[in-house]
Order: structure tokens, then C-alpha cells, then sequence
């Protein structure tokens, strides 16, 4: 069946290149992507439209990191740096997801509120409770968000109300990978914490299981000076933080590795010549006073970043309100160096919340011909539309100054949601 959505179409083509069709036609037959066209061609006047008037049609987004069981007291507790804030907030929060009745009221709030915010891939971290991943990865499947969750390794310096023995880590962890096989849109990713949170064992567990079902992977790496400094101290054989996860083979491209904030240009090189993910979470990077992610650097080095909201440490689940965040860091970055070209682009920053991700999903460029369409269409008609505005601004203002309150579609794997 042919449609097609109306409206003014942008496109992240490059890091560098936006594609926009204003005023176009973007047509699909049975959910996938035939084409973009300013005119509708004769051959396809048949198509039902649904027209968005001046509404931007934009990709819809990627949060490439985020912690399921935080969701909840996003926007609290922010007052500590990372090791503090994990065990002061994080790990309590996370062992209430033993309770699976809490964990199913939960999630299924936090897959509405993604889509709400036209999220609609995601790789996030559950807690180690293998029966409540379970729950996240269905109320997702359920909302029609796609992508990855992991249950999490974790079997030492954690509590003891949120740790797990290597036994039952690696027995959780196959009983778990059994449970995903009933879900088609979201797919399992091991999830070792960090290094400081597994031994080497249960990193050499991980690392075989990658590798016997070509599993992927997402971690953190080098987000805090002294979370750095207790990796060096835990595993002494290791030069770099990277090394560690280098070492047991989970660090391909098929790992996404969140922070990244302290990684030199060692570690930075080290990530692109494995084709390594590196996932940038702004606000949380601000609210635990990590530090401010050479983002940009990264970039012109040629890393594919991609970008996460990385609640709770981040404050808030609009990707929106995430690229403006990234934009507003590296300015940050820039004035302290007084250095122009710490500065990314509104251009980057959507590619980056978009299709910097798209190897994860088998995804082709921008609204790719033959897929199935994952679109956002946000409204910005109440805001002042001055002479000489161009779609450039409008995305440029949105990510700035809309929520999820001018969201007025949302639409995933060819269906639409909201
Ligand atoms: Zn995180």
C-alpha cells in the first residue's frame, strides 16, 4: 500500500550534510521508504497523505546510551561525581528491579515516554536482575522501540545488595541470552558495567560468549579521573582503560563505548582503528562533573560518535534536548581553549543522534530507499517564523526549544506510533 507523509523533510546525509526537501512528499510502500519527491509523480497519486502542513519530518532518534532502571529519578540527584553518585543513587534505585512488578510498572512508562520523545532506537543497560531485563525488553518490543538491552555483569565492588557471584553472573547471563530469543525489535548486548565492576573471569567469559555468538557489546571507558585511576589500580597489566575491555575481546566494532571523556589520543586511535563506538553523553558528563568530551576532536579524527542521554547521570530523555546539550558542551570546550573548532554543528549533532548509530541497525543514509521508515515529525508552527528562516534554523531552534510536547508523530519500522 502506498503512502506518504507531507511536510518540509531533513535528512542527516553527513556529518556535514543536511538533506532537506522542503515541502515534499515522502512516500512509502508498505511502511518502507520509496522516495522523497517535491512533486507527487503520476504514478503514485494513488498514495493516501497524511499532511503535516509546515511541520518538520525529521529521522527519528538513537539514544545509543542509556540506563533503563534510572529513568525513574532522572533529573534528581545530581550532587556527587561518578563513584559517589553510583553508590549514593544508582546501585539502591537499580536493586529495587529485583521486585518484577516494579520493574514491569517502570519500564513500561519509560518505553512510552521514548517514543513520546521520538526515540525510537535505543542500546540501553538494565540492572543485573535477569528477570526484569527480560521485562524492559518486552515493554519496549511492546511500544515499538527497536535496538539493544543488556543485562548487566557486575560481580564485584558493587553492594552487596547488587552484585552478583561470577557463577551466577555467567549462569544469568546464557539464561538470559535464552529468554531474548522471543522478541523480534530488540536484540540482547553484553553489558559488562565497567571494568572496575567485573573481574577478569567474568571479562573472559564475556569475551568468549562475543565471540561464539557474535554478541555486541556496550560498556563505559574513561568518563572520571578516578574511575581511571581504579582500573589502572584493578588491572595493573593494562597501560590504558581501553586495554582492559582490548584485552578479553570486547572492544570491536560492534562495541559501543559510553563517555569517553578522558580518552587521549592513544586510546582515541585505539578506538578507530577497532571501528569502536564512542557514545557522547553530554548532560550527564555535566551533571557529574566528569569533564567536557573532545567531541569534536573525535570527529576530525574520523571516530563515528554517537550520541546518548545516559539517564540518570543525564537529565533528561529528549534527544532533542541531548544535541543541544552536545552543541552547548563543546562550546564550552572551545571557550575554555578559546578554540573555534571544539564547536560542532547542528549538522553533527543530528547526524550523531541519527545515523552515526546505523551500523548497529543495518541501516542505509538518511530516509534510505527500502527501509522501513523510523520518522519524527515535530511541529514548530507556534514559534515566530521570521523572514529569511531557513529549515537549517528551524532544525537548529528545535533542538533548543521543542519537547516532546511538539511532537506530533512518531513513527518506527514502518508504523506509526503516536
Ligand atoms: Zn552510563
Amino acid at each position: 500500500m502506498l503512502t506518504a507523509l507531507k511536510g518540509n523533510i531533513l535528512e542527516a546525509l553527513s556529518l556535514d550534510t543536511l538533506g532537506v526537501h522542503p515541502d515534499s512528499y515522502l512516500v512509502l510502500e508498505d511502511g518502507r521508504v520509496e522516495g522523497i519527491y517535491s512533486i507527487l509523480p503520476e504514478s503514485m497519486k494513488e498514495a493516501a497523505v497524511t499532511d503535516f502542513g509546515d511541520a518538520l519530518i525529521l529521522q527519528s532518534f538513537a539514544d545509543m546510551h542509556l540506563h533503563g532502571p534510572q529513568y525513574e529519578y532522572t533529573g534528581t540527584g545530581m550532587d556527587r561525581p561518578l563513584l559517589q553518585w553510583l553508590d549514593t543513587y544508582a546501585f539502591p534505585t537499580e536493586a529495587r528491579y529485583a521486585d518484577t512488578a516494579y520493574a514491569r510498572r517502570m519500564y513500561r512508562v519509560l518505553a512510552r515516554d521514548l517514543i513520546r520523545n521520538g526515540t525510537t532506537r535505543v542500546a540501553m543497560f538494565s540492572s543485573l536482575h535477569t528477570d526484569s531485563t527480560l521485562i524492559l525488553m518486552d515493554e519496549l518490543d511492546k511500544a515499538g522501540v527497536t535496538g539493544y538491552v543488556g543485562k548487566v555483569n557486575m560481580d564485584r565492588n558493587a553492594p552487596p545488595f547488587l552484585c552478583e557471584t561470577t557463577e551466577e553472573s555467567e549462569k544469568e547471563t546464557l539464561r538470559w541470552l535464552e529468554g531474548c530469543r522471543q522478541f523480534t525489535r530488540v536484540k540482547p548486548i553484553l553489558t559488562p558495567r565497567f571494568a572496575p565492576s567485573c573481574t577478569d573471569r567474568l571479562l573472559a567469559f564475556l569475551g568468549k560468549l562475543k565471540a561464539e555468538r557474535d554478541l555486541p557489546v556496550q560498556s563505559h571507558l574513561s568518563e572520571n579521573t578516578n574511575e581511571i585511576a581504579l582500573v589502572a589500580q584493578l588491572f595493573p597489566d593494562c597501560g590504558q582503560y581501553w586495554e582492559v575491555y582490548d584485552k578479553y575481546g570486547l572492544f570491536d566494532s560492534r562495541t559501543l563505548m559510553a563517555h569517553c571523556v578522558h580518552s587521549d589520543i592513544r586510546e582515541r586511535a585505539a578506538m578507530r582503528l577497532r571501528g569502536v563506538h564512542p557514545v557522547h553523553c553530554a548532560s550527564s558528563n555535566n551533571s557529574l562533573m566528569s569533564g567536557i568530551s573532545p567531541v569534536a576532536h573525535m570527529l576530525q579524527e574520523g571516530q563515528t560518535v554517537c550520541l546518548g542521554s545516559d539517564v540518570a547521570g543525564g537529565t533528561t530523555l529528549s534527544m532533542l534536548r541531548t544535541m543541544a546539550n552536545s552543541i552547548s558542551a563543546s562550546k564550552d570546550r572551545g571557550s575554555m581553549m578559546q578554540d573555534a573548532s571544539q564547536v560542532i554543528s547542528i549538522e553533527q549533532a543530528y547526524f550523531m543522534a541519527t545515523g552515526a548509530s546505523r551500523s548497529f541497525f543495518g541501516q542505509g543514509i538518511g530516509f534510505a530507499e527500502g527501509e522501513l521508515l523510523h520518522a519524527v515529525v515535530l511541529d514548530d508552527t507556534d514559534l515566530p517564523m521570521f523572514s529569511g528562516l531557513t529549515l537549517r534554523d528551524r532544525l537548529l531552534r528545535a533542538v533548543y526549544r521543542l519537547d516532546d510536547r511538539h511532537i506530533k508523530a512518531v513513527y518506527s519500522e514502518g508504523v506509526r506510533l503516536l
